[in-house]
């Protein structure tokens, strides 16, 4: 499983084509939870085959994909543009062996989206009707999964059907339930608070609901070794995260994200959301406490579990 490109939100765009749309419904929780299917993979399809039949160029395959197609986790920017041109020309050879999971679309998800929905709900103690719009699509081979509003501040996640991205959707799943329930943003501008928190919530509902597995493929691997890496500088991570707790700027955001931190590790916030829900857990708190949290909450319980002297009698240890 090929994690690298998890919640890349600066990197996203709908570039989307309306298409039409198919609601799955999953009773048996509390409250309804439903899943509108946004299947995006006919309309790649489409351009592929034609792109095919034509023996198209670089330059006319492009044509064809912007005019076919045109949905990439870019920004909507010139930039955006030239990244999903370069992403196609290098995910195109690729496409052929991918093309049975491709054809089979939103079909392809495992567990059923409705079902990984409801599983989260459940977990989380939904007492409110959850929705969200799953946007199937074919990426580039990067795994790149992520979580947003729409225009109309809908909650929706999109999900790749080229590769297989295992536990994801729950994690995806996870982090719209937990904003819909404590009224949370989905949006970029957040704290690193914010972030560690909500990474750590849904790397630990994933791993409450398909338990069992390393905690890598929970927390994923962004390169070589991420987690060992991340094991091994734990305190530098987490005393170079601790005085940025309250801070949203979209620079330290990157930074602890997509970035590297001051360990020199990528994604040091999603290590520390491990860590600090982990802790969070095994000191008693409840999944359905823990969705329900707003932001000052959500700051005030991860300034707690990543103070310095409170850091220093922890072991951390593992919470199943
Ligand atoms: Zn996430």
């Amino acid at each position: 499983m090929h994690l690298a490109g998890w919640h890349a939100m600066t990197r996203l765009c709908l570039l989307g084509i309306p298409v039409l749309s198919l609601v799955q419904c999953h009773s048996g929780t509390t409250a309804p939870v439903t899943v509108t299917i946004d299947d995006r993979s006919k309309k790649f399809l489409d351009f592929y085959s034609r792109a095919q039949a034509e023996n198209a160029g670089e330059a006319r395959r492009w044509e064809l994909w912007k005019s076919l197609y045109h949905f990439a986790a870019v920004p909507p920017t010139p930039e955006g543009d030239r990244m999903a041109r370069e992403m196609l020309n290098q995910a195109w050879p690729k496409y052929a062996a991918a093309l049975p999971r491709i054809r089979q679309g939103a079909g392809v998800f495992s567990p059923a989206p409705s079902a990984a929905f409801a599983d989260v709900a459940r977990l989380f103690g939904a007492d409110v009707p959850l929705h969200v719009r799953l946007i199937a699509y074919v990426g580039d081979f990067d795994g790149n999964a992520y979580s947003a509003e729409d225009e109309k501040a809908q909650p929706f996640t999109a999900l790749p059907v080229e590769v297989d991205t295992g536990f994801v959707m729950t994690h995806e799943f996870a982090h719209v339930a937990n904003a819909e329930l404590a009224h949370l943003s989905l949006g970029w501008r957040r704290t690193i608070a914010h972030t560690i928190f909500v990474e750590g919530l849904a790397t630990r509902a994933a791993q409450r609901l398909h338990p069992g597995r390393p905690d890598s493929s929970y927390t994923g691997e962004f390169s070589k070794d991420w987690l060992a890496r991340c094991e091994g500088m734990r305190e530098r991570i987490l005393a170079d995260l601790e005085p940025h707790l309250a801070s949203d700027d979209p620079d330290l955001v990157m930074r602890y994200t997509m970035g590297k931190g001051g360990a020199g590790i990528e994604r040091e916030a999603y290590y520390a959301g491990w860590l600090a829900v982990g802790e969070m857990l095994t000191n008693g708190a409840t999944f359905p406490q823990l969705a329900r949290m707003d932001d000052a909450a959500i700051l005030a319980a991860v300034r707690k579990e990543l103070h310095a002297p409170e850091r220093a009698k922890k072991d951390f240890r593992e919470v199943r």
